[in-house]
């Protein structure tokens, strides 16, 4: 089986719409250097969700084709994918279960292993802060996590998996600014060691990605970095 090393991604001419007879992306091209940091912005319904359900198979575009890491998005076996591609959804799920299980999510991980990958995610300090810690109950019935809180915990949960690449769908609703700040500054500190395309609502998340692509009404319209833009 092939193994996912680089978190490189192409896509090529890619067109798709849920109905076919109405594209919402239209002739994507775009490459994404490993270990870079992208961001990806535009207006609501332009598209950013499902470019990113397309790289992660939910839907398979009408025409084009998509590479990860130079192979065909189809050729990686679904274990490589789940253990190599990291998602961070607009809202985040939790299992009503300790911090430390919604963190490992079944995988069979060290205590040490998860609180590296919550340092890394800097969801270590506000779990610290809660009543038992990584034991603390969550979900249905458990302690409530603020939206900014459940992303950082995500981002925890993606990065525990030691992906090589890392898709972020940044949350809509309201986020502390001091918590958009630890969310900008992990991705930024992940730069270089993992793939990051990260969908922002908020610029400054993305204010110090390698790129920023813009979607228009399903069309590339620009890219650059946050100076250039
Ligand atoms: P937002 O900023 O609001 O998250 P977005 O850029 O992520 O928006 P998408 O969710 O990709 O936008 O939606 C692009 C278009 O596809 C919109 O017109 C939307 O209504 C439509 N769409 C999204 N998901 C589905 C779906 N599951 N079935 C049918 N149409 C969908
Ligand atoms: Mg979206």
């Amino acid at each position: 089986a092939q193994k996912l090393t680089s978190g490189k991604v192409e896509f090529h001419d890619i067109s798709f719409g849920y109905d076919p007879a109405h594209p919402v992306l239209h002739n994507i091209n775009l490459k994404i250097q490993a270990g870079h940091f992208y961001g990806v912005v535009g207006h609501t319904g332009s598209g950013k969700s499902t470019l990113l359900s397309l790289l992660l198979r939910f839907y398979t575009a009408q025409s084009g084709r998509i590479e990860l890491d130079g192979l065909p998005l189809a050729a990686v076996s679904e274990e490589e994918f789940r253990l190599k591609v990291g998602l961070v959804p607009q809202e985040p799920f939790l299992l009503a279960a300790s911090v430390r299980d919604n963190i490992a999510m079944g995988r069979d991980l060290t205590d040490w292993q998860i609180q590296t990958a919550a340092k890394s995610a800097h969801a270590h300090g506000f779990i610290e802060q809660l009543a038992q810690g990584y034991d603390t109950e969550l979900g249905e019935g458990g302690a409530k996590l603020s939206t900014g809180q459940k992303q950082l915990l995500a981002i925890a949960r993606a990065l525990a998996g030691e992906p090589v690449l890392l898709l972020l769908d940044e949350a809509t609703s309201h986020i502390d600014s001091e918590t958009e700040q630890v969310v900008q500054t992990a991705l930024t500190e992940l730069r270089g060691k993992v793939t990051i395309i990260a969908i922002a609502h908020r610029l400054s998340t993305i204010r110090d990605a390698d790129q920023i692509i813009v979607l228009n009404h399903g069309k590339l319209v620009e890219r650059g970095s946050h100076t250039e833009l």
